[in-house]
């Protein structure tokens, strides 16, 4: 089947690499369940593992008729990949691997990857995919301050922007006054980091006397690898009157550009002609319909190096029921504020960080950085939250200082329901990161 030979019907112009965005349902299904019959008689052939699992559930790859035959086959987790460390769940020799990529685990090895140039070509299209969706063009210089090597961020938002035509300038992560140079004298129309590390360029700026409006030409930021609230994007807007765009990816499953938001924020677009998303439930391990919560679930269709057959993200979202405005007719997720990982149990209550960070934000005199700091008592866990606010909060009076810290206190305890402890403290005075930032420090036992 030839994946670009259809019309689509869409008012407005639409760049060639976005083309498969468009693909009429009908025929996306039909393409994606052709290509994981493929898969799964790969996977079946080349992995042990899956193999095992397969013949164990009496699965065969021939009982693979429908799309909604998924549900027959066993689940991924990282636990495999760590279990098959480095490169036992290779689905191709290494004569065909071209590169490895390592996500760095908590504890012990990191999980390994092994691409062709086939999967390099299909990250790569991903991130094209998601670029062109931000409306960056080949006139767009694009700067890369995601640490290139093996994690994945630097090259693959370097190869989309290259494949996009854009002029890319690979700074990778760190010396943040050689980015802000670069980024002014270079004209950088884009960047691309984690969030995080974007706040730190804006203080970095704001202490040289930069103004983001006034001496950049910064208008996109394509920010990932690490979760962040809607509250979190709006500040980052406000503060540097930038486009935040959000990008999702895993290196499990490729990296940056498996899906990215398009300009409706109708939640992320997912390739799902390349990676078939599900939601299931994380209990009873059930697929759930369109349009529930549950934990995200993915299938890379075209991966030929390591392929992952229904992959558990941990990731907790859900899928668009409605078409996009935008015309696209591959589904959306919805935002991942929340990992299923990240979530904390103090004193009984869920809470995840994502919505104390929502909770402070809508704060105005607090700035974006913050820490979250459980330590155990010998009664209770105690919470500290120690968030920054503006300099001129603390040059007003002691009192003035305290209704802030209330405003504060209040907004939390509405959304999580707990009364932490809050400390203002100046700006600049908590860490700042080059990479994924550490915000909650849980030094409890475990
Ligand atoms: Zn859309």
């Amino acid at each position: 089947m030839a994946l670009f030979e259809y019309a689509y019907d869409v008012n407005t112009p639409v760049h060639p690499v976005s083309a498969p965005d468009y693909m009429p349902v009908e025929q996306l299904r039909a393409l994606q369940l052709h290509r994981l019959q493929q898969l799964v008689q790969r996977c079946y052939e080349k992995v042990p593992l899956t193999r095992k699992r397969m013949d164990e559930r009496g699965v065969r790859p021939e009982h693979i008729k429908t799309l909604k035959d998924i549900k027959l086959l066993p689940f991924m987790m990282k636990s495999d990949l760590r279990d098959e460390y480095p490169i036992g769940l290779a689905a191709s020799p290494i004569s065909e691997i071209a590169r490895f990529q390592c996500s760095s685990g908590t504890t012990g090895k990191p999980i390994c990857v092994a691409n062709t140039w086939n999967d390099i070509r299909v990250w790569q299209e991903g991130t094209m995919r998601c670029l062109a969706m931000y409306g960056i063009r080949s006139n767009d210089v694009l700067q890369v301050s995601y640490g290139y090597g093996l994690f994945t961020g630097g090259l693959g938002l370097h190869y989309g922007g290259e494949g996009l035509g854009c002029a890319v300038l690979p700074t990778s992560a760190g010396n943040t006054d050689r980015q802000l140079m670069l980024m002014h004298d270079l004209g950088v129309t884009a960047i691309a980091c984690t969030p995080s590390y974007f706040l730190r360029l804006i203080d970095e700026g704001q202490k040289k006397g930069i103004d983001f409006r006034r001496d950049m030409k910064l208008k996109h930021g394509i920010f990932g690898a690490e979760p962040w609230t809607q509250a979190m994007r709006e500040k980052i807007e406000d503060l540097t009157g930038i486009t935040a765009h959000d990008i999702y990816g895993l290196t499990e499953i490729s990296g940056p550009g498996v899906a990215g938001d398009c300009p409706h924020r109708t939640g992320l677009h997912i390739f799902e002609d390349h990676f078939y998303p599900e939601i299931i439930d994380p209990d009873t391990l059930e697929p759930l319909p369109d349009g529930e919560e549950g934990e995200l679930v993915f299938t890379t269709l075209t991966r030929t190096g390591m392929p992952m057959l229904r992959y558990r993200t941990r990731d907790l979202t859900r899928l668009s029921v409605n078409r996009c405005p935008c015309g696209r007719t591959i589904r959306t997720m919805d935002r991942i504020n929340a990992r299923s990982d990240d979530m904390l149990i103090v004193h009984g209550v869920n809470v995840f960080p994502s919505q104390i960070e929502t909770a402070l934000l809508s704060v105005h005199e607090v700035q974006p950085h913050y820490q979250i700091i459980l330590t155990p008592t010998e009664t209770m866990d105690k919470m500290e939250i120690k968030v920054e606010v503006t300099a001129e909060c603390f040059s007003d009076d002691i009192k003035s200082l305290e209704n802030l810290r209330k405003r504060v206190f209040s907004a939390v305890n509405r959304i999580i329901g707990l009364s932490p402890t809050i400390t203002l403290v100046e700006p600049y005075s908590l860490p700042r990161s080059e990479g994924k930032i550490k915000r909650v420090m849980d030094l409890r036992k475990r």
